[in-house]
């Protein structure tokens, strides 16, 4: 376990540090830290909220950049005003032995000539929401061309709010050579589109269990006769009728039988199995993209890597012999910074299974009665 000294932070730092009540680095701190240091590279960093990363990104960046120059040097963009307060606050504390410093905040709602006036007096570090940064540089208010350092935190939620357009638009405006730092709590489609975009090939660290921090996932599981999984997964449908999902079956065979059934009962589904052609599969997954099938019901294998975003539930109306299937199934939903359901359709016999998955996806399921399925339930 390593001090914030061991990390190579200059005496100021330390002291600020000490001042804040910070006796040991955080895991993404201690990651980070050695790395921006040490080198002029790019980094993604992934770890979930509250784990310490203004400091991961903050104190290297505030050991890095040039307190007797005037000149911007850092720009850290953050999703909303709130944060980019909350930023700058933090950056102000942290430097607040670093004479001469002077972080400004730049962000919607606010006055943007008072604004314009606090960079013009010299800030080294910007911190900034995409979209009122993007008019500053439109209206000449802000210089960015010379800086150093880039910083995309919260970065899925950023391109969650679809600041992509601005984002571009805004590093179309800084130096080819500087150093981007990439800060998210999950790594959805659209952050590795935008760190292959924007980085050079980046270094990578991650923080705790990939499975947990990469998505926002409720478990739910429902313990039902094992004669009745059918009347479960329709009424949870039925409960749910805005649903997205993929329903995982164990075998290929039960994956064509219940898509079969549902679409026979007029549910909007699709079967997606190894025992397919490639057409059928491709044909299949085109409608499920386009939401138009609501219900994919798929073998693990085939539904291995599908990358659909929007996906609100996961159900599997069996459980997977390992556990570990059972976190890519989950995976499927909860993706780019949206929250979802993962559901277990379980008979008396597999509930114990439960038990094991709980230790490894570390998050206690909730136990739920199936809508208007008294008669159902064990
Ligand atoms: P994140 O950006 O990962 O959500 P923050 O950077 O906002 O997390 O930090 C969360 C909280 O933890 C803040 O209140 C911060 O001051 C505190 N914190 C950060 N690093 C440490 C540390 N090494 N020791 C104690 N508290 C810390
Ligand atoms: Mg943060």
């Amino acid at each position: 376990m390593s001090t914030f000294q061991d990390l190579g932070l200059n005496d100021h730092l330390l002291q600020a540090i000490t001042d804040l009540g910070f006796t040991k680095p955080s895991e993404v701190q201690e990651k980070a830290i050695p790395i921006l240091l040490e080198s002029e590279t790019d980094l993604v960093a992934l770890a979930q909220t509250g784990t310490g990363k203004t400091a991961a990104f903050g104190f290297p960046m505030l050991e890095k950049i040039n307190i007797d120059s005037r000149t911007t040097q850092g720009l850290i963009l953050s999703p909303t005003r709130e944060l980019c307060l909350q930023i700058t606050n933090e950056m102000k504390q942290y430097g607040k032995y670093c004479k001469g410093l002077n972080v400004v905040a730049i962000y919607g709602g606010s006055s943007i000539t008072d604004q314009a006036r606090e960079v013009k007096r010299g800030a080294q570090i910007i911190v900034a929401t995409p979209g009122r940064m993007k008019d500053m540089i439109k209206r000449r208010l802000v210089d960015i061309s010379k800086i150093e350092y880039a910083v995309l935190d919260e970065a899925d939620e950023m391109l969650n709010m679809g600041f992509y357009e601005d984002i571009t638009d805004i590093l179309s405006h800084t130096p080819e050579d500087k150093s981007t730092w990439l800060f998210s709590a999950t790594m959805p489609k659209e952050v590795a589109t935008i760190a292959k975009k924007f980085m050079k090939s980046p270094k990578e660290i991650t923080v705790g269990n990939k499975n947990e921090s990469t998505n926002q996932v409720s478990h739910e599981y429902y313990l039902v006769n094992a004669r009745d999984r059918y009347q479960a997964l329709k009424r949870l449908s039925d409960a749910n009728p805005d649903i997205f999902s993929v329903v995982f079956c164990r075998t290929k065979r039960d994956t064509q039988k219940v898509a079969e059934k549902l679409i026979e009962d007029g549910y909007s589904a699709g079967a997606l199995h190894g025992d397919l052609s490639q057409n059928q599969r491709d044909l299949v997954m085109k409608s499920f993209r386009n939401k138009q099938i609501q219900t994919l019901v798929a073998t693990d294998v085939a539904a291995r890597g599908i990358d659909v975003d929007d996906i609100t539930h996961v159900i599997n109306y069996q459980l997977p012999d390992e556990p570990e299937v059972y976190t890519h199934r989950s995976g499927r939903t909860g993706r780019a910074g949206k929250t979802g359901v993962s559901m277990v359709i379980v008979s008396k016999s597999e509930v114990r299974k439960i038990k094991g998955i709980e230790r490894i996806i570390k998050k206690q399921f909730e136990k739920k009665e199936i809508p208007d399925g008294a008669e159902i339930c064990e």
